[in-house]
């Protein structure tokens, strides 16, 4: 199943991504985690896009779709795959259509824009290993410190108060276009973001078994 989640940023796409991941065996595949790991890791795209990223701005077409080209080329993505972060722009989504990509289901997490506040003050990432963390929805077993690779966890640059407004005026402005994009194709379906992250799963999955 090739699948697309949608949804303004701290809507809870990438929790649900994982969750997908393992019920579904694909891989989740997040463009921000890419770009942040070509960022760690000094790379050429990474210092292209670092400025955006940091400003709360989308990195150019360009570059994302390149990005995601290559990592649906690979072996692990025949069975399909789910697109957390991508597209976040038509021509993007446009660009999936040309490379031949075909999407069975759209899935748009909604929140409102004063939960992606709050949720994005209390947000925390793996320093390391970019596992995610919320102060109160996903606490790391021993506090300050990750899971997965016991390095520090820290607060996105992105996820600053001021950065996340800006954020969420490009998501109203160039991503929530692509609901009525898929919504044309049929394949969209909303979910409602709840407060409690696995009844979101619930109602995800129900989608996915529809
Ligand atoms: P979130 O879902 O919390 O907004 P992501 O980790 O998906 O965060 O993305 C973080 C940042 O990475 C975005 O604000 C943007 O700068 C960049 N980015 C990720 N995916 C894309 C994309 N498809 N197009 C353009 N920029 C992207
Ligand atoms: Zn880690």
């Amino acid at each position: 199943m090739n699948l697309i989640l949608l949804g303004a940023p701290g809507a809870g796409k990438g929790t649900q991504a994982e969750k997908i991941c393992e019920k579904l065996s694909i891989p989740a595949i997040s463009t921000g985690n890419i770009i942040r790991e070509a960022l760690a890791n000094g790379t050429e795209m990474g210092l292209k896009a670092k400025e955006y990223i940091n400003a709360g701005q989308l990195v150019p077409d360009e570059v994302v779709i390149g990005i995601i080209k290559e990592r649906l080329s690979k072996d692990d993505c025949r069975n399909g795959f789910i697109l957390d972060g991508f597209p976040r722009t038509i021509p993007q989504a446009q660009a999936l259509d040309e490379m031949g990509v075909v999407i069975d289901k759209v899935i748009d997490i909604e929140v409102s824009d004063e939960t992606v506040v709050k949720r994005m003050s209390g947000r925390r990432v793996c320093s390391k290993c970019g596992a995610s963390y919320h102060l109160e929805h996903r606490r790391p077993i021993n506090e300050g410190v990750c899971d997965n690779c016991g390095a520090e966890l820290i607060q996105r640059k992105d996820d600053h108060p001021d950065t996340v407004l800006d954020r969420l005026n490009v998501y109203h402005e160039q991503t929530e276009p692509l609901k009525d994009y898929y919504n044309k194709t049929g394949k969209l379906t909303v979910v409602e973001g709840q407060e409690e992250v696995k009844d979101t799963t619930r109602l995800v999955f129900e989608v996915l078994e529809n």
